[in-house]
Protein backbone atom coordinates (compact mmCIF):
# COMPACT_ATOMS: atom_id res chain seq x y z
CA UNK A 1 0.00 0.00 0.00
CA UNK A 2 1.71 3.33 -1.27
CA UNK A 3 1.19 6.49 0.81
CA UNK A 4 2.83 9.76 -0.72
CA UNK A 5 3.41 12.62 1.57
CA UNK A 6 3.04 16.12 0.17
CA UNK A 7 4.71 19.35 2.58
CA UNK A 8 7.61 16.51 3.78
CA UNK A 9 9.99 18.06 5.71
CA UNK A 10 12.96 16.01 6.79
CA UNK A 11 12.19 15.74 9.92
CA UNK A 12 8.79 13.84 9.18
CA UNK A 13 10.62 11.73 6.96
CA UNK A 14 12.78 10.66 9.88
CA UNK A 15 9.67 9.57 12.05
CA UNK A 16 7.70 8.19 9.59
CA UNK A 17 10.43 6.02 8.25
CA UNK A 18 10.90 5.09 11.79
CA UNK A 19 7.32 3.77 12.58
CA UNK A 20 6.35 2.62 9.22
CA UNK A 21 8.47 -0.08 10.13
CA UNK A 22 5.52 -2.02 12.31
CA UNK A 23 2.70 -0.63 9.30
CA UNK A 24 5.27 -1.37 6.08
CA UNK A 25 3.56 0.90 3.74
CA UNK A 26 5.61 1.75 0.77
CA UNK A 27 6.23 6.13 1.73
CA UNK A 28 6.86 8.44 -0.93
CA UNK A 29 7.80 11.67 0.40
CA UNK A 30 7.49 15.05 -1.29
CA UNK A 31 8.61 18.39 -0.30
CA UNK A 32 6.39 20.48 -2.48
CA UNK A 33 2.69 21.21 -1.22
CA UNK A 34 -0.54 19.74 -2.72
CA UNK A 35 -2.10 21.70 -5.31
CA UNK A 36 -3.53 22.08 -8.81
CA UNK A 37 -0.02 21.87 -10.18
CA UNK A 38 1.18 19.19 -8.00
CA UNK A 39 -1.20 16.60 -7.97
CA UNK A 40 -0.49 15.26 -11.05
CA UNK A 41 2.47 13.90 -8.74
CA UNK A 42 0.39 11.21 -7.12
CA UNK A 43 0.76 7.56 -8.79
CA UNK A 44 -1.01 4.98 -7.49
CA UNK A 45 -1.23 5.99 -3.68
CA UNK A 46 -3.96 4.60 -1.88
CA UNK A 47 -3.33 7.33 0.67
CA UNK A 48 -1.96 10.91 1.13
CA UNK A 49 -0.63 12.96 3.75
CA UNK A 50 -0.49 16.20 3.88
CA UNK A 51 0.06 19.43 6.61
CA UNK A 52 -1.58 22.63 7.43
CA UNK A 53 -0.72 24.57 4.42
CA UNK A 54 -2.05 21.54 1.62
CA UNK A 55 -5.42 23.29 0.83
CA UNK A 56 -7.09 20.34 -0.27
CA UNK A 57 -10.71 21.91 -1.91
CA UNK A 58 -13.71 20.65 -4.08
CA UNK A 59 -11.16 20.09 -7.23
CA UNK A 60 -8.43 18.79 -5.50
CA UNK A 61 -11.20 15.91 -3.96
CA UNK A 62 -12.57 15.21 -7.09
CA UNK A 63 -9.07 14.20 -8.64
CA UNK A 64 -7.75 12.59 -5.42
CA UNK A 65 -10.89 10.12 -6.17
CA UNK A 66 -10.32 10.12 -10.09
CA UNK A 67 -6.71 8.52 -9.30
CA UNK A 68 -8.62 5.77 -6.27
CA UNK A 69 -6.74 7.32 -3.76
CA UNK A 70 -9.19 6.41 -0.67
CA UNK A 71 -7.65 8.44 2.10
CA UNK A 72 -6.49 11.65 3.18
CA UNK A 73 -4.54 11.87 6.36
CA UNK A 74 -4.17 14.91 8.19
CA UNK A 75 -0.47 14.95 10.25
CA UNK A 76 -2.04 17.34 11.99
CA UNK A 77 -5.19 18.62 14.29
CA UNK A 78 -6.70 21.28 12.50
CA UNK A 79 -9.02 20.65 9.48
CA UNK A 80 -10.05 23.82 7.95
CA UNK A 81 -7.59 23.33 4.91
CA UNK A 82 -9.95 20.72 4.00
CA UNK A 83 -13.24 20.93 2.37
CA UNK A 84 -14.76 18.18 3.92
CA UNK A 85 -18.28 18.38 2.43
CA UNK A 86 -16.33 17.87 -1.11
CA UNK A 87 -14.20 14.82 0.63
CA UNK A 88 -17.66 13.17 1.47
CA UNK A 89 -19.07 13.73 -1.96
CA UNK A 90 -16.11 12.58 -3.34
CA UNK A 91 -16.10 9.07 -1.36
CA UNK A 92 -12.74 9.96 0.34
CA UNK A 93 -12.20 8.84 3.99
CA UNK A 94 -10.70 12.11 6.20
CA UNK A 95 -8.16 11.39 9.11
CA UNK A 96 -6.29 13.55 11.50
CA UNK A 97 -4.12 13.30 14.78
CA UNK A 98 -6.42 15.12 16.98
CA UNK A 99 -4.44 15.54 20.43
CA UNK A 100 -0.78 14.65 19.38
CA UNK A 101 0.88 16.44 22.25
CA UNK A 102 -1.29 19.33 23.65
CA UNK A 103 1.22 20.16 26.15
CA UNK A 104 3.87 20.97 22.93
CA UNK A 105 1.40 23.87 21.81
CA UNK A 106 0.66 25.18 25.43
CA UNK A 107 4.18 24.71 26.51
CA UNK A 108 5.43 27.12 23.75
CA UNK A 109 2.33 29.47 24.41
CA UNK A 110 3.78 29.93 27.58
CA UNK A 111 7.26 29.79 26.24
CA UNK A 112 5.79 33.15 24.10
CA UNK A 113 4.45 34.45 27.18
CA UNK A 114 7.03 34.59 28.98
CA UNK A 115 9.65 35.88 26.13
CA UNK A 116 7.64 38.96 25.62
CA UNK A 117 7.04 39.63 29.38
CA UNK A 118 10.97 39.10 30.39
CA UNK A 119 12.80 39.76 27.28
CA UNK A 120 14.96 37.19 28.09
CA UNK A 121 15.60 36.97 23.92
CA UNK A 122 16.81 40.43 24.37
CA UNK A 123 18.61 40.05 27.45
CA UNK A 124 20.63 37.08 25.81
CA UNK A 125 21.88 39.29 23.08
CA UNK A 126 22.33 41.95 25.21
CA UNK A 127 25.07 40.08 27.97
CA UNK A 128 26.85 38.85 25.00
CA UNK A 129 27.79 42.16 23.56
CA UNK A 130 28.63 42.55 27.58
CA UNK A 131 25.83 45.12 28.03
CA UNK A 132 24.74 44.09 31.25
CA UNK A 133 22.10 47.07 32.00
CA UNK A 134 18.99 46.37 32.67
CA UNK A 135 17.03 49.46 31.50
CA UNK A 136 14.30 48.35 29.06
CA UNK A 137 13.79 45.00 30.09
CA UNK A 138 11.35 45.60 32.66
CA UNK A 139 8.25 42.58 33.58
CA UNK A 140 5.47 41.95 35.25
CA UNK A 141 4.44 39.25 37.70
CA UNK A 142 2.10 36.68 36.31
CA UNK A 143 1.20 35.56 39.67
CA UNK A 144 -2.19 37.53 40.06
CA UNK A 145 -2.67 38.38 36.75
CA UNK A 146 -5.89 37.66 34.57
CA UNK A 147 -5.34 35.49 31.70
CA UNK A 148 -8.17 34.76 29.00
CA UNK A 149 -8.21 31.24 27.28
CA UNK A 150 -10.62 31.07 24.05
CA UNK A 151 -11.39 27.50 23.54
CA UNK A 152 -10.30 25.03 26.16
CA UNK A 153 -9.93 21.80 24.49
CA UNK A 154 -6.83 19.63 24.80
CA UNK A 155 -4.81 22.35 23.96
CA UNK A 156 -6.72 25.07 25.97
CA UNK A 157 -6.74 22.36 29.06
CA UNK A 158 -2.85 21.85 28.94
CA UNK A 159 -2.13 26.00 28.95
CA UNK A 160 -5.32 26.60 31.71
CA UNK A 161 -3.24 24.12 34.31
CA UNK A 162 0.36 25.42 33.35
CA UNK A 163 -1.17 29.25 33.95
CA UNK A 164 -3.08 27.85 37.26
CA UNK A 165 0.26 26.70 38.57
CA UNK A 166 1.52 30.55 38.19
CA UNK A 167 -1.22 31.28 40.28
CA UNK A 168 -2.69 33.35 37.36
CA UNK A 169 -6.81 33.93 37.74
CA UNK A 170 -7.72 31.79 34.46
CA UNK A 171 -11.22 33.06 32.72
CA UNK A 172 -11.93 31.00 29.51
CA UNK A 173 -14.56 31.18 26.93
CA UNK A 174 -15.77 27.98 25.31
CA UNK A 175 -18.90 26.76 24.11
CA UNK A 176 -18.92 24.05 25.87
CA UNK A 177 -17.93 24.40 29.51
CA UNK A 178 -15.47 21.81 30.67
CA UNK A 179 -15.77 20.83 34.74
CA UNK A 180 -12.39 19.43 35.04
CA UNK A 181 -10.91 23.01 34.76
CA UNK A 182 -13.72 24.58 36.66
CA UNK A 183 -12.94 22.03 39.84
CA UNK A 184 -9.34 23.43 38.97
CA UNK A 185 -10.34 26.95 39.37
CA UNK A 186 -10.81 28.28 36.19
CA UNK A 187 -14.29 29.89 35.68
CA UNK A 188 -16.55 30.93 32.48
CA UNK A 189 -17.58 33.84 31.08
CA UNK A 190 -19.24 35.15 28.14
CA UNK A 191 -16.42 36.20 25.25
CA UNK A 192 -17.31 39.96 25.88
CA UNK A 193 -16.46 39.67 29.63
CA UNK A 194 -12.74 37.65 29.30
CA UNK A 195 -11.61 40.04 26.81
CA UNK A 196 -12.79 43.08 29.09
CA UNK A 197 -11.14 41.92 32.43
CA UNK A 198 -7.48 39.79 30.94
CA UNK A 199 -4.37 40.92 31.41
CA UNK A 200 -3.07 38.45 28.52
CA UNK A 201 -5.54 36.73 25.68
CA UNK A 202 -4.58 33.39 24.77
CA UNK A 203 -6.15 31.88 21.53
CA UNK A 204 -6.67 27.76 21.74
CA UNK A 205 -10.42 27.57 19.47
CA UNK A 206 -10.32 26.65 15.59
CA UNK A 207 -10.41 28.09 13.29
CA UNK A 208 -14.34 28.60 11.18
CA UNK A 209 -16.74 30.52 9.98
CA UNK A 210 -17.65 31.75 13.51
CA UNK A 211 -14.06 32.34 14.49
CA UNK A 212 -12.80 33.92 11.45
CA UNK A 213 -11.02 37.10 12.56
CA UNK A 214 -12.46 36.73 15.99
CA UNK A 215 -9.77 39.32 16.62
CA UNK A 216 -10.87 42.66 15.13
CA UNK A 217 -11.07 46.55 15.67
CA UNK A 218 -14.49 45.75 17.40
CA UNK A 219 -13.17 43.12 19.84
CA UNK A 220 -9.63 44.84 20.22
CA UNK A 221 -11.91 47.79 21.81
CA UNK A 222 -13.20 45.37 24.42
CA UNK A 223 -9.65 44.37 25.70
CA UNK A 224 -7.61 46.04 28.51
CA UNK A 225 -5.10 48.78 27.30
CA UNK A 226 -1.68 47.19 27.69
CA UNK A 227 -3.33 43.54 26.66
CA UNK A 228 -1.20 40.52 25.80
CA UNK A 229 -2.51 38.56 23.04
CA UNK A 230 -1.16 35.59 21.81
CA UNK A 231 -2.06 33.04 19.04
CA UNK A 232 -1.03 29.56 18.90
CA UNK A 233 -4.35 28.52 16.89
CA UNK A 234 -4.34 29.36 13.13
CA UNK A 235 -3.56 32.92 11.51
CA UNK A 236 -6.80 33.42 10.35
CA UNK A 237 -8.58 34.10 14.13
CA UNK A 238 -6.71 37.56 14.05
CA UNK A 239 -7.23 40.09 11.63
CA UNK A 240 -3.74 41.30 11.54
CA UNK A 241 -4.29 45.07 10.22
CA UNK A 242 -6.29 45.68 13.20
CA UNK A 243 -3.79 44.26 15.41
CA UNK A 244 -1.14 46.08 13.75
CA UNK A 245 -3.31 49.59 14.32
CA UNK A 246 -3.39 48.51 17.82
CA UNK A 247 0.23 47.69 18.42
CA UNK A 248 0.87 51.47 16.82
CA UNK A 249 -1.24 52.88 20.01
CA UNK A 250 -0.43 51.10 22.39
CA UNK A 251 -3.85 49.38 22.85
CA UNK A 252 -2.30 46.45 22.72
CA UNK A 253 1.15 46.18 24.22
CA UNK A 254 2.35 42.65 23.24
CA UNK A 255 1.86 40.10 20.84
CA UNK A 256 3.23 36.44 20.33
CA UNK A 257 2.20 34.73 17.51
CA UNK A 258 3.28 30.95 16.22
CA UNK A 259 0.77 31.48 13.31
CA UNK A 260 -0.35 33.87 10.53
CA UNK A 261 -3.07 34.49 7.77
CA UNK A 262 -0.50 34.29 4.90
CA UNK A 263 1.29 31.63 6.28
CA UNK A 264 1.47 29.26 3.24
CA UNK A 265 3.58 31.57 1.62
CA UNK A 266 6.70 31.77 4.05
CA UNK A 267 6.33 29.11 7.08
CA UNK A 268 8.48 25.45 7.06
CA UNK A 269 11.35 27.32 4.13
CA UNK A 270 14.56 29.13 4.56
CA UNK A 271 13.91 32.68 2.81
CA UNK A 272 17.01 33.96 4.33
CA UNK A 273 18.37 35.26 1.45
CA UNK A 274 15.12 36.39 -0.32
CA UNK A 275 13.40 39.63 -0.48
CA UNK A 276 9.98 39.01 1.42
CA UNK A 277 6.70 40.40 -0.49
CA UNK A 278 4.74 40.58 2.17
CA UNK A 279 4.45 43.69 3.96
CA UNK A 280 2.29 42.90 6.69
CA UNK A 281 4.81 40.27 8.44
CA UNK A 282 7.44 42.52 7.62
CA UNK A 283 6.06 45.58 10.11
CA UNK A 284 4.83 43.18 12.40
CA UNK A 285 8.30 41.82 12.84
CA UNK A 286 9.03 45.23 13.18
CA UNK A 287 8.02 45.86 16.15
CA UNK A 288 9.93 45.17 19.27
CA UNK A 289 7.39 43.93 21.22
CA UNK A 290 5.64 41.33 18.63
CA UNK A 291 7.28 38.22 18.78
CA UNK A 292 7.13 35.17 15.62
CA UNK A 293 7.71 31.91 15.14
CA UNK A 294 6.62 30.07 11.94
CA UNK A 295 4.45 27.44 13.55
CA UNK A 296 6.69 25.50 15.79
CA UNK A 297 4.45 24.90 18.44
CA UNK A 298 3.67 21.42 17.81
CA UNK A 299 7.53 20.82 17.52
CA UNK A 300 8.68 18.35 20.05
CA UNK A 301 10.33 14.78 20.18
CA UNK A 302 6.92 13.58 21.78
CA UNK A 303 4.81 14.95 19.50
CA UNK A 304 6.63 14.00 16.04
CA UNK A 305 6.11 10.50 17.79
CA UNK A 306 2.25 10.75 18.43
CA UNK A 307 1.61 12.10 15.08
CA UNK A 308 3.60 9.29 13.11
CA UNK A 309 2.55 6.47 14.93
CA UNK A 310 -1.17 7.75 14.78
CA UNK A 311 -1.01 8.73 11.09
CA UNK A 312 -0.19 5.27 9.71
CA UNK A 313 -2.35 3.66 12.16
CA UNK A 314 -5.13 5.52 11.34
CA UNK A 315 -4.99 4.92 7.76
CA UNK A 316 -3.93 1.25 8.66
CA UNK A 317 -6.86 1.41 9.96
CA UNK A 318 -9.29 2.94 7.33
CA UNK A 319 -7.51 1.13 4.39
CA UNK A 320 -8.52 -2.16 5.92
CA UNK A 321 -11.89 -1.58 7.80
CA UNK A 322 -13.22 1.94 6.23
CA UNK A 323 -13.42 3.31 9.95
CA UNK A 324 -11.48 4.11 12.61
CA UNK A 325 -11.82 3.30 16.70
CA UNK A 326 -10.54 6.73 17.32
CA UNK A 327 -13.58 8.53 16.15
CA UNK A 328 -12.19 11.83 17.10
CA UNK A 329 -9.71 11.23 14.42
CA UNK A 330 -12.16 10.66 11.75
CA UNK A 331 -13.55 13.45 10.03
CA UNK A 332 -15.13 11.90 7.26
P1 LIG B 1 -9.72 20.82 20.36
O1 LIG B 1 -10.69 20.45 19.31
O2 LIG B 1 -9.34 19.82 21.40
O3 LIG B 1 -10.27 22.11 21.14
C1 LIG B 1 -10.84 23.21 20.52
C2 LIG B 1 -11.80 23.85 21.52
O4 LIG B 1 -12.30 25.05 20.94
C3 LIG B 1 -13.01 22.97 21.86
O5 LIG B 1 -13.17 22.89 23.26
C4 LIG B 1 -14.17 23.69 21.19
O6 LIG B 1 -15.40 23.54 21.89
C5 LIG B 1 -13.68 25.12 21.25
N1 LIG B 1 -14.37 26.01 20.32
C6 LIG B 1 -14.93 25.70 19.13
N2 LIG B 1 -15.50 26.81 18.59
C7 LIG B 1 -15.29 27.80 19.47
C8 LIG B 1 -15.62 29.19 19.49
N3 LIG B 1 -16.34 29.73 18.50
N4 LIG B 1 -15.21 29.92 20.54
C9 LIG B 1 -14.52 29.35 21.57
N5 LIG B 1 -14.18 28.07 21.60
C10 LIG B 1 -14.55 27.31 20.56
O7 LIG B 1 -8.43 21.38 19.61
P2 LIG B 1 -6.97 21.51 20.20
O8 LIG B 1 -6.22 20.25 20.00
O9 LIG B 1 -7.02 22.11 21.55
O10 LIG B 1 -6.35 22.55 19.16
C11 LIG B 1 -6.82 23.89 19.10
C12 LIG B 1 -6.27 24.52 17.84
O11 LIG B 1 -4.85 24.65 17.96
C13 LIG B 1 -6.48 23.66 16.59
O12 LIG B 1 -7.71 23.94 15.98
C14 LIG B 1 -5.33 24.02 15.71
O13 LIG B 1 -5.77 25.01 14.81
C15 LIG B 1 -4.30 24.65 16.66
N6 LIG B 1 -3.02 23.92 16.72
C16 LIG B 1 -1.88 24.60 16.49
C17 LIG B 1 -0.66 23.94 16.56
C18 LIG B 1 0.66 24.68 16.37
O14 LIG B 1 1.69 24.04 16.17
N7 LIG B 1 0.68 26.01 16.42
C19 LIG B 1 -0.62 22.59 16.83
C20 LIG B 1 -1.82 21.91 17.05
C21 LIG B 1 -3.02 22.58 16.99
Amino acid sequence: MKMTFFSTQPYDKDFFKLYNENSGFELEFLETRLNAQTIGLIDQAEAICVFVNDQIDAAICKQLAEKKVKVIALRCAGFNNVDLGAARENGLKVCRVPAYSPEAVAEHAIAMILTLNRKTHKAYNRVREQNFSLNGLLGFNLHGRTVGVIGTGNIGQAFCRIMLGFGCKVMAFDLIANRDLEALGVSYHPLMEVFQQSDIVSLHCPLNEQTQHLINNGTIAMMKKGVMLINTSRGGLIDTPCVIAALKTGHISYLGIDVYEQEEKLFFRDLSTNIIEDDTIQRLMSFPNVLVTAHQAFFTHEALEQIATTTLNNVQQLLQTGNLTHKAALLV
